[in-house]
This record gives structure tokens, sequence and C-alpha cells, in this order.
């Protein structure tokens, strides 16, 4: 049996929590939840929107399925996603992004993973706020050090690159590609401009690569990559490339299949895995009973396969695709036709019905 923490999120968190969870346990997964809070409901009892009992429940069972939760504004309180990403040390951010039969998009042939550093780079939370005494200490002391010169009303985000947050990641990438029997790795770096940080991300990337021979590796610079993977996706496997890079490329991916609300996702840790949609909570939606789960429930998919329960993270993608491809049984945002749209709950429902007749 399998202890996974369940975060229910706030917004239409709960809503397609319930959802993934019933899906889940329909596929017949020996699985134990230990059910969570994280999000603007439990700030309010808690004081914190990511209370320390939420990340002991992570770090104790490992494994958590997360619904989205909003960034609360204005409190102080940086993004809960950040927090919990870098509290639980998730260097790993893995987006794939494929082509389903029943969603409406642009191309019917992507399948790319987008494996993105999580931890470092301009994400890193080291920032110099406009006009304070550091500040401006900062800039006096690299204006002394350095022929360009940077403006006093300057405002500053720090971008570090490691050699060993680049190695872990872009190992993860290539283990990733082992494990599932991918062909291709790309990096994705900017090193023709940066070339003290990017720069040192390729020369990582490179070394890396050659430990594995049997598995294509080339390197492409971000903006160009953007334009090949609008013009045509197919040729793409796997992406890996900085926190930075990989928010904007994994959102354009998830364009490329139908929009983030069809995207799922894993951030991946040595000291846990928490899996989530691409989408945030969609207040304006919440409590409605018309929310797509299928994007949680996908990420529930990458969830039992990371657990090794395979037979049952086939049962609950089949499930998926046939209720994605048959069109009965769709929420709004996926429905071709709206007068005939379908639930959350509906729509789970139907899953469900799938996956007992397998
Ligand atoms: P959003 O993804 O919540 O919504 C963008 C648009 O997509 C909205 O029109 C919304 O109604 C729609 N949408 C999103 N998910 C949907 C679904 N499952 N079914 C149907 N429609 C869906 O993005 P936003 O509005 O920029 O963010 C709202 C809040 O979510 C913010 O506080 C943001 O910080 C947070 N957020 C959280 C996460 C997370 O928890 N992982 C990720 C992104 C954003």
């Amino acid at each position: 049996m399998a202890l996974v923490s369940l975060i229910t999120g706030d917004g239409i968190g709960p809503e397609i929590a319930d959802a993934a969870k019933r899906c889940v346990e329909a596929t017949g997964a020996d699985i134990q939840w230990d059910i969570v809070e994280a999000g603007s409901a439990v700030m309010e009892k808690c004081g914190s929107p990511l209370p320390q009992e939420t990340i002991d429940s992570v770090l104790r069972n490992k494994v958590a399925l997360k619904a989205p939760v909003t960034t609360p504004v204005g409190t102080g309180f940086r993004s809960i996603n950040v927090h919990l990403r870098q509290s639980l040390d998730l260097y790993a951010c893995v987006r794939p992004c494929k082509s389903r039969k029943g969603i409406e998009s642009r191309y019917d042939d992507v399948d790319i993973v987008v494996v993105r550093e999580n931890t470092e780079g301009l994400y890193a939370g080291v920032e110099f706020k406009e006009g304070e005494k550091e500040t401006v200490e900062l800039i006096d002391w690299l204006n002394a050090h350095n022929s360009k010169q940077i403006a006093k009303d300057s405002g500053i985000s720090i971008k570090p690159l490691s050699i060993e947050g680049t190695e872990r990641i872009v190992r993860y990438a290539f283990e990733y590609a082992k494990k599932n029997n991918r062909k291709k790795v790309t990096s994705v770096h900017k090193a023709n401009i940066m070339k003290f940080s990017d720069g040192l991300w390729l020369e990582v990337s490179r070394r890396v690569a050659k430990d594995y021979p049997e598995i294509e590796f080339d390197d492409l610079i971000v903006d160009n990559m953007c334009q090949q993977l609008v013009m045509d996706p197919s040729r793409y496997d796997i992406l890996v490339m900085p926190n930075l890079y990989g928010d904007i490329v994994s959102d354009l991916c998830a364009g490329l299949i139908g929009g983030p609300g069809v995207a799922q996702g894993a951030n991946i840790g040595e000291k846990g895995a928490v899996f989530e949609a691409t989408h945030g909570s969609a207040p304006t939606i919440a409590g409605q009973n018309i929310a797509n789960p299928i994007a949680l429930i996908f990420s529930a998919v990458m969830m039992l396969e990371h657990l090794e329960m395979r037979e049952e993270a086939a049962k609950l993608e089949k499930g998926c695709n046939l209720v994605l491809a048959e069109g009965k049984s769709l929420t709004p945002d996926l429905a071709k036709d709206s007068s005939l749209a379908k639930g959350t709950k509906e729509m789970a429902d139907a899953i469900i019905e799938k996956i007992k007749s397998l």
C-alpha cells in the first residue's frame, strides 16, 4: 500500500482533486490518502497558505497529488508553489505534452517532454529592490568591477546557474529518456548572450550527454526553439532547460496540445515528488462543477507510474483517452457543442465507467 498526500488546494482545486481521487481509486490502486490543505482557505485558519503540516505530510509520504492553489496577492507570501518546490528541493519539473484524440489543437502529432530546472536561475528568488541600501551597495560594487555600468535606479534579479544544479537536471533528463525509451534530448539555452550562466549550462549539458551515447543529443537557443516548436513540434522529444525558459516553453508546448487546461506535470526531487496540473486555481469558475479535471487526472497517471503501479496507470490513461475520444462527457472548455457539455463530476463518472469496463 502507498500513502499519498492529497493537497486539495483552493479555487477549482477541491472539485478536481475529488474527481482525480475517485478515478485513481477506480483503477484499484492500493493507495491511502493523507488529505492536507494549502491555499487561501487554510490561510485564514493557520495564518499561512502552506502550513508546516502539509510540508511534513509530503516529506513523510514522499508522494503528493496536488490541486492548484491561488497565490495570495499583497500578503507578503511568495508563491506557494515556489515555496513548496524549494522546501522539498523538487528540482525537476517534468511536463509531458502529448496530442490526444478528442482535444482540439493545432497539431495531432506532438509528443514532447519539457524538463525544467526548478530551483536555480532567475527564479532562485535572489532579488534586490530598487533604491534599497543593499541594492545601491551592490550596484556600486558591480560598477567598480565591470566596464558595463548599471543605472543607479535599477532593480536587480540574480540568475545563478551552478555546475551541480545543471548536472543533476540534465542527468535527470537523460535518465528519464532511458527509462521511457525516448530517443533524443535537446538542451535549450541562450549561451550566445549569457556566456557565464547559460554558457556553463551548455558546457555541462554537453559533458553529461557523453555519458549517454545511445541517446541523441543536440542544443538550441531558446528563441529559435520557440519558433521551431510552433512550426514543427514533431521534430522534438525531450527538452531540458533552465527555470525561466522552462516556464515559458512548457506553456508554449501546452498550447500546442490544447492549452494548460489539459497539460499534466510533476515536480520531482530526492525528498519527494508532487504531481500537479499546469493550470491554476481558476477562481472565476470555482464551485460551479464546470472545471475540467483531466490535467490533474493525467498528472495522477504520472504519479501511479512513479509508484510503479503501471497497470493502474495504464487503466487510468486509457479511461481518460476513451472519454476524450468519445466526446460525450466533456466539460464546457472541451465540449465541441457547449449545449451538450457535462460537469466535473459527470466527466469523472464517465472515466470511472470506462476504467471499470476495461
Ligand atoms: P488559471 O490557469 O487559473 O486560469 C487561466 C484560464 O484558464 C481561466 O480562464 C480559467 O478559467 C481557465 N482554466 C484553468 N484551469 C481550468 C480548468 N481545469 N478547467 C476549465 N478552465 C480552466 O491561471 P490564472 O488565472 O493566471 O491564475 C489563477 C490563480 O492560480 C493565481 O493565483 C495563480 O497564481 C494560481 N496558479 C496556481 C498554479 C498551481 O497551483 N500550480 C499554477 C498556475 C497559477
